[in-house]
């Protein structure tokens, strides 16, 4: 008997419904899948973005869910390739990532995988050593350490250029805080090993000086006259400026200040002087009284940057010692050095004398640091460039999360 057409159709049906659902709608195999953008231990810069590239020969690739720290991310695509897109608010530091990828079938065979990874969003942090203490009229040794690598390094003190080296894991640098300075700040730009670069802002609260009362200088005629002469002012000044201008990218001065010469401190730094002219200026030196032709040395080494005759200051020597330090010696009697002469702490660099504007045999000593005048003599027992051991101790402690 031959079969009725309509039964060998509904067998041929139910085979391949059978094989449909044994093979597609009841398979247990879960989908595989790799993920790229993101590798476990690595460090993530968000905003970043997962790509799941999934696979499933049987049913096809369903749903993907992905969670961060146990919170559900936001997945875009379809089919096999899906992107998860980490939040930009993702804090630093270590986070797990959950992906769980299903099949469509009925049993939605999962898949899934754990991860951990670390992102770092934020620039370099710094930290100034606790014992910084910003006075007017006195030169600030910088010390700061960073919570991470950084490059690119570039500071301001007080709104003007500070240039910072690394030495044994901290930064320093050398500023002056002028005699009439304000609170200020120190801004560092830095970036990190993984592009983060940014701006830090850390306070220099200032210190006021009393500065002594100088009382009244009397100048004679001429020195009266030479005095209001905005033009030898102005020569003066240029020579001086350019001379502190001259680059000098690294330290050649190390420890503390050598005393340029023996006598007697007749006029300190920053003492208010009222000249016979009605001008009333700050001493922007430290005045040895000595005799004539007494040796001057060098503070500290370094490389002279001026040693000529100038209409106010006299014989004058400028020594550049670092990136933002300079010495200067003035009114000399004769001048020992020449300009670009390498020279050590303690090298001779004239006698004393009395040339420009002075009264009597004397050595200004002046020291200009980060661009201001500062008291020379806080050298003599500051070592400006290594940190003292309680500021290392402090600069040296862990960093919290940021
Ligand atoms: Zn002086």
């Amino acid at each position: 008997m031959k079969p009725r057409p309509v039964f060998v159709v509904a067998a041929v049906l139910s085979v391949i419904v059978a094989a449909f659902a044994r093979f597609v709608l009841l398979e247990d195999t879960p989908p595989t899948f790799t993920v790229s953008g993101i590798q476990a231990g690595h460090v993530v810069v968000p905003p970043g973005q997962i790509v799941v590239s999934a696979s499933d020969g049987i049913s096809g690739v369903g749903e993907v869910v992905a969670l961060v720290d146990g919170e559900l991310m936001v997945v875009e695509g379809e089919g096999d390739e899906r992107r998860v897109l980490l939040p930009t608010r993702l804090g630093d530091g270590q986070h797990t990532l959950v992906l769980l990828v299903r099949d469509r079938s009925w049993n939605r065979n999962e898949a899934r995988s754990k991860l951990e990874f670390l992102t770092d969003s934020s620039p370099p942090r710094f930290r100034l050593a606790p014992s910084t203490q910003a006075t007017q009229g006195r030169v600030l040794p910088i010390f700061l350490s960073a919570d991470e690598f950084a490059r690119d390094v570039e500071a301001t003190a007080f709104g003007r250029p500070l240039p910072l080296e690394k030495r044994d894991g901290i930064w320093f640098g050398v500023t002056g805080v002028g005699v009439s300075e304000e609170d200020g700040e120190l801004v560092i730009t830095a970036e990190d090993a993984h592009g983060n670069r940014g701006e830090r802002r850390l306070p220099l609260p200032v210190t006021p000086t009393v500065f002594p009362d100088g009382g009244v200088v009397t100048l004679d005629a001429q020195r009266q006259k030479n005095q209001k002469d905005d033009t030898l002012r102005a020569q003066d000044g240029e020579k001086r400026s350019a001379a502190y201008a001259v680059p000098q990218p690294t330290w050649l001065s190390a420890g503390t200040a050598h005393l340029p010469t023996e006598g007697r401190v007749s006029s300190p730094f920053g003492k208010v002087r009222t000249y016979n002219t009605g001008v009333v200026r700050h001493h922007l030196g430290t005045d040895i009284a000595a005799g004539q032709g007494t040796p001057v040395f060098s503070a500290g080494a370094g490389v002279v940057a001026l040693a000529e005759g100038l209409p106010i200051h006299g014989n004058a020597v400028v020594v550049r010692h670092g990136p933002s330090l300079s010495t200067s010696y003035n009114h000399l009697h004769s001048i020992a050095v020449e300009v670009g002469q390498r020279i050590e702490r303690a090298d001779v660099v004239g006698t004393v004398g009395s040339t420009g504007q002075s009264t009597g045999p004397h050595l200004h000593w002046g020291m200009v640091a980060g661009g201001v005048a500062v008291a020379a003599e806080t050298w003599l027992d500051t070592d400006l460039l290594t940190p003292i051991a309680s500021d290392r101790a402090a600069l040296e402690a862990p960093w919290t999360a940021p």
